[in-house]
């Protein structure tokens, strides 16, 4: 089978220090198919970046392979790898002009001039920097420099580009903008992108594959509405937000369904899934989305239809949020358990504090992750 230029597996990465007291990264599998926009999201800490500087070679992993098109690159120098990284401060030369920044790893290759501004000039048209070819990086904008430091880092023709945070130096407005572009200029160059964000909507705005980290460890990788509408974990379902969390014990097992137990309540209905065995006794945890969730009278209790499930809670918060209002409860033991009610529909109802409601939803859109 022909391996892509820019494929990207990670076999057994591990990365310590002081003599394996501190561990970075520890035990990373991954594979990234070529072409791929991968993004690496976990908080502060939990080994992203040094994941990136392993696979650019300035450093090198404890034991485990990293394979780019085929070939393990563990021990080459940098240079050698055909990667590129773009960091969060964009690291422009203040006194080069847009063109030479850019044309500036030409330079260093050994490039002739003409040949140096004649690439350069054709990535300054990609990135549609023509215009401003002569400023310097003290004269744009923040997203403009931006694309500098990406044609910048994409002239070597790299087969991947490690980008890292290189969104959070915007303002909330741009760093929306800037996102579509790093997307439409990764397609339009063609190759793997690697990108480091503790931002979960960056990662799945963006992202073919999200790969979400916890501790040097991945807890569940794959595409994003996979990531955010099946998490397999409390910590990932958190993680990526949107969904309410319940903790308990099964119960009956009744055919395709089962019940489940709680400290604070009992006999939620859920959905037993294909493929796993579940049994009575068992501890597990459900995730069900924020806007899955819709607020009815306590008094419909028992009239509720046979697929749905239900806990009882108090508003204890409301959050106008635009096209939809945040109503948090005090349900099922948990910190937070919020329902995103439809802006419309929330103003009809006139929910108030300290009401008594039923959380109710779909069964089968309960996310079992046991
Ligand atoms: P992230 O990019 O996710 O914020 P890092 O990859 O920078 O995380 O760091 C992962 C962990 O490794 C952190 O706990 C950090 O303190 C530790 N670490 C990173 N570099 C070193 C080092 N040179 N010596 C000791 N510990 C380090």
């Amino acid at each position: 089978m022909k391996t892509g230029n820019g494929d990207i597996e990670l076999a057994g990465i591990v990365k310590s220090y002081d003599d394996g007291q501190t561990y970075a990264v520890n035990g990373i599998n991954l594979k990234i198919p070529d072409g791929a926009y991968c993004c690496l999201l976990g908080p502060s800490g939990c080994g992203k970046s040094t994941i990136l500087r392993m696979i650019a070679g300035h450093e090198d992993p404890t034991s485990g392979e990293i394979v780019i098109g085929g070939e393990n690159v563990v021990g080459l120098a940098p240079v050698e790898r055909r990667t590129a990284m773009m960091f969060q401060s964009y690291a422009l030369f203040p006194h080069l002009s847009v063109r030479d920044n850019i044309a500036f790893a030409l330079r260093v290759r050994g490039l002739s001039r003409s040949d140096r501004y004649r690439k350069a000039d054709a990535m300054i048209e990609k990135v549609r920097l023509t215009e401003l070819r002569d400023r310097l990086p003290g004269q744009l904008s923040g997203g403009q420099q931006q694309r500098v430091a990406l044609a910048r880092a994409a002239i070597t023709e790299p087969r991947v580009l490690l980008l890292d945070e290189p969104l959070s130096a915007l303002d909330e407005h741009l760093r929306i903008r800037m996102r579509t572009e790093l997307r439409s200029m990764q397609q339009d160059l063609g190759i793997t992108f690697i990108h480091v964000t503790h931002t979960q909507l960056e990662a799945i705005a963006l992202a073919d594959i999200v790969v979400v980290m916890d501790k040097g460890a991945i807890r569940q990788s794959g595409p994003a509405r996979e990531i955010y509408s099946a998490p397999r974990d409390r910590y990932v379902a958190e993680f990526l937000g949107g969904q309410n969390v319940l903790s308990g014990r099964i119960g009956e097992i009744n055919g395709v369904r089962a019940t489940m137990n709680g400290a604070l309540f009992s006999e939620v209905a859920i959905p037993l899934p294909a493929g796993k065995r579940l049994e009575t006794g068992q501890e597990l945890d459900i995730a069900i989305r924020r806007d899955d969730i819709e607020l009815k009278p306590l008094s419909q209790k028992g009239m509720l239809p046979a697929d749905s499930a239900s806990v009882e809670g108090t508003v204890n918060g409301i959050e106008y949020q635009g096209n939809f209002v945040k109503v948090m409860l005090q349900a099922a033991g948990e910190d937070e358990f919020v329902a995103f009610v439809p802006e419309r529909k929330f103003f009809e109802e006139n929910l108030a504090i300290g009401e008594k409601v039923l959380a109710v939803w779909q069964i089968s859109h309960t996310q079992v992750m046991a």
